[in-house]
């Protein structure tokens, strides 16, 4: 049975849905490069200063520092972006006439792997982890309600005291590229209090019916588009 359940861990929430990877014919899953099962993992993952500092507190300072180190990553004042393949040539030779940035069809994350994303949940951004297609939000019907409700919690949060330490960290003028070290040891002190995660229950998927698919540009959902074409 195809389920939907939210798990919370360490201040970090994971959507996590056991259809991904069965979305054959999905339009945000369809990919025109050699890697034909990649679903939705276009996206080239974005760590905000949240994002970073709720992997240091579990520990993982190394995976940050590995970051920093890729010839992919783009790391800007207050984020890093780590790149992932892009078949420049084959969406220049493409001929359709979809309404939205078909540069997605063309793209792979860098830590996709063969049967999925190669790393764990709390080593994503929340993006990844809070993203579902239009397709799987139809199957979960209107229990997907509370979903959303947390999903927009969870980004409102993040954002939020994203904007704090941005502030703070201006105030002693230093950043990614100026000091990332320092950076780093500030985002380790702050006090932020956890968020508080709705108790939602496992939604079993409603997968048999006929589902109408939509434009995903349309899907006022799918904040991580926005974002990345
Ligand atoms: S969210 Fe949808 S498109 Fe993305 S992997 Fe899951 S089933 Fe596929
Ligand atoms: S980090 Fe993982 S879940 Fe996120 S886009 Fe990459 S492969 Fe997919």
């Amino acid at each position: 049975m195809y389920q939907l359940k939210y798990v919370f861990e360490n201040n970090i929430p994971l959507f996590d849905c056991n259809f991904c990877g069965n979305c054959n014919g999905f339009i945000e899953s369809k990919s025109l490069i050699h890697i034909k099962n990649r679903g939705c993992c276009w996206y080239y993952p974005k760590y905000t200063l949240m994002d970073i500092r709720n992997i240091l507190i579990i520990g993982r300072e190394d995976f940050i520092h590995n970051l920093f180190t890729l010839n992919n990553t783009k790391v800007s004042n207050f984020y890093i972006e780590v790149n992932g393949f892009f078949d420049k040539s084959s969406y220049e030779k493409y001929e359709g006439s979809e309404e939205f940035d078909t540069r997605l069809f063309f793209r792979v994350c860098p830590f996709f792997d063969t049967n999925g994303c190669g790393i764990n949940f709390k080593l994503r951004p929340h993006p990844c982890n809070l993203y579902l297609c239009r397709e799987v939000i139809e199957f979960a019907k209107d229990k997907y309600k509370l979903y959303s409700k947390e999903r927009i919690d969870y980004y409102s949060y993040m954002n939020y005291y994203n904007e704090q330490i941005k502030q703070d960290l201006r105030s002693k003028r230093v950043d990614l590229l100026s000091d990332n070290k320092l950076v780093l040891e500030l985002l380790k002190g702050y006090n932020i209090p956890q968020f508080e995660p709705r108790k939602l229950d496992t939604i079993s998927l409603n997968r048999n019916e006929t589902v109408n698919t939509h434009c995903f540009r349309n899907n006022k959902e799918r904040i991580i588009i926005d974002e990345c074409v």
